[in-house]
């Protein structure tokens, strides 16, 4: 099937990578004219692991195009997959601005009926304004759709691949055909529902996760207080099928480009509608005091002076597995840190270059015992599989203070004590 998807980031390259393996004419559009030269050449402009190999196989074989120009990338496309940006306002408030612009470069250029399908993630109601847009700049035949993306940074090929659920929003026969025909290679249970419907399960998806998240690091706060362990409480926990065991690690909370910014969409929308979202706004608020409940930790574990003193942070992408620094815990962390005097070395696998742009006066390092050498406490922020190889003896040598900060309850506590170190984690 000859398809376009809008939009070549995280969201929209997984997607075009994934439906030209499996053999349809697919032709990346965006108006980023530098990402489309360098994507011609087979160059991700981002770290995901198994994309850049799918891309230069797509490339390769013909089945994967890209273009900077909607005159050439749409017409004659069965569906067109809009996949921009929905990124929040400084209020929190959602922007849909990209959504709308692409939605009327692609009407203005449909040529024949064609599928639009959202996987953007947009509030409930934006259907209705996307329809007016393409009304209003086309009168050529249209379905609209959406089919929500569930894939997590890091593991995006294989979570679009191999999703839990394909879950496709429609308003037509035609369409649910059509989309039904595109993802037949992907084995998976479906979703068939309605527009709203679709979009309604994706915020309510990440508003759940975040929810986990946020209550067992509340549960965390507990176990410090009593001097329980919070891993074995949820591993017990987890356990229980009606309750299940993922994203029920404790931890400095949860970042990215999507977990914030949608609980804060799906907050800003539900007032909109006249309820006030106080449950989902509690998840919030957990998730932000996580960083001031860490650095209160640090700080009492230095003594209760962490002026002038030289910390390390190691790890500063939202999580493992990719370079993308939208909404990492490093950031809001670091900056309090160096508010109150501290200096800050750092050291991350991947996202070293993206961090830069945006932290500035720290002192980024080469690896990690570069980054501890001298240090007076190792502050764990992400968990990158490298930081468990670390050899501590060495490093308990090289740092000043044997002091270790677990932000993700990652490193082998036993052994590092038995090393000498002074360790805590969070609930741990
Ligand atoms: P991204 O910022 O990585 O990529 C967006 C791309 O859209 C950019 O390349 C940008 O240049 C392009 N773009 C912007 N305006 C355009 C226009 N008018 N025409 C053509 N291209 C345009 O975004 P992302 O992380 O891929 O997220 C995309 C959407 O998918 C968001 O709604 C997000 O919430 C959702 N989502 C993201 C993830 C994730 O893990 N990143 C997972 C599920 C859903």
């Amino acid at each position: 099937m000859k398809i376009a998807v809008v939009g070549t980031g995280y969201v929209g390259l997984v997607t075009a990578a994934i439906f030209s393996k499996f053999g349809n004419q697919v032709t990346g559009i965006d108006i980023d004219k530098k990402k489309i030269k360098g994507l011609k050449e087979g160059k991700v402009p981002f770290y995901e692991p198994r994309l850049k190999n799918l891309v230069e196989k797509g490339l390769g074989k013909n089945t994967l195009s890209f273009v900077a120009s909607y005159k050439k990338g749409i017409p004659g496309r069965k569906v067109v997959f809009i996949c921009v940006g929905t990124p929040a306002k400084e209020n929190g408030d959602y922007d849909l601005s990209y959504v709308f612009d692409s939605v009327k470069s692609v009407a203005r250029n449909l040529d024949d009926y064609t599928v639009i399908c959202i996987k953007s993630t947009v509030p409930p109601t934006t259907k209705e304004k996307i329809k007016k847009i393409v009304e209003k700049s086309t009168e050529i035949d249209f379905d609209l759709s959406s089919c929500p993306e569930f894939l997590k940074e890091g593991s995006a090929v294989e979570d679009a691949l191999h999703p839990h659920r394909v879950v496709i929003g429609v308003e037509s026969r035609r369409a649910e055909v059509l989309l039904l025909k595109l993802h037949q290679p992907i084995k998976a249970p479906r979703v068939i529902c309605d527009i709203k419907s679709a979009q309604t399960i994706k915020y309510a998806a990440n508003a759940f996760l975040a929810t986990k998240i946020s209550f067992i690091n509340s549960i965390a706060r507990i176990c410090d207080k009593v001097g329980a362990d919070i891993d074995k409480v949820s591993l017990g926990l987890g356990l229980d099928p009606r309750i299940g065991g993922k994203f029920l690690q404790a931890g400095l909370g949860y970042g990215g480009s999507c977990f914030p910014k949608d609980t804060w969409a799906l907050i800003a929308f539900a007032k909109r509608l006249g309820y006030n979202f106080k449950f989902l706004k509690q998840v919030d608020e957990v998730n932000k005091q996580q960083i001031d409940y860490f650095i209160d930790k640090i700080v009492k574990l230095c003594g209760g002076l962490v002026k002038n003193k030289t910390l390390t942070v190691l790890g500063l992408s939202f999580k493992p597995h990719t370079d993308d620094m939208r909404e990492a815990r490093s950031i809001p962390l670091i900056r309090r840190l160096k508010q109150k005097g501290v200096k800050i070395k750092a050291y991350d696998p991947q996202a070293m270059e993206n961090a830069k742009k945006i932290l500035k006066g720290i002192h980024f390092c080469k690896n990690s015992y570069e980054a501890l050498k001298g240090s007076s406490a190792l502050i764990l922020v992400t968990e990158w599989p490298e930081f468990k190889k670390i050899n501590f003896k060495k490093v308990a040598d090289l740092m000043k203070e044997k002091i270790v900060v677990d932000g993700r309850n990652f490193l082998n506590a036993e052994r590092l004590k038995k090393l000498g170190f002074v360790y805590r984690g969070i609930g741990r």
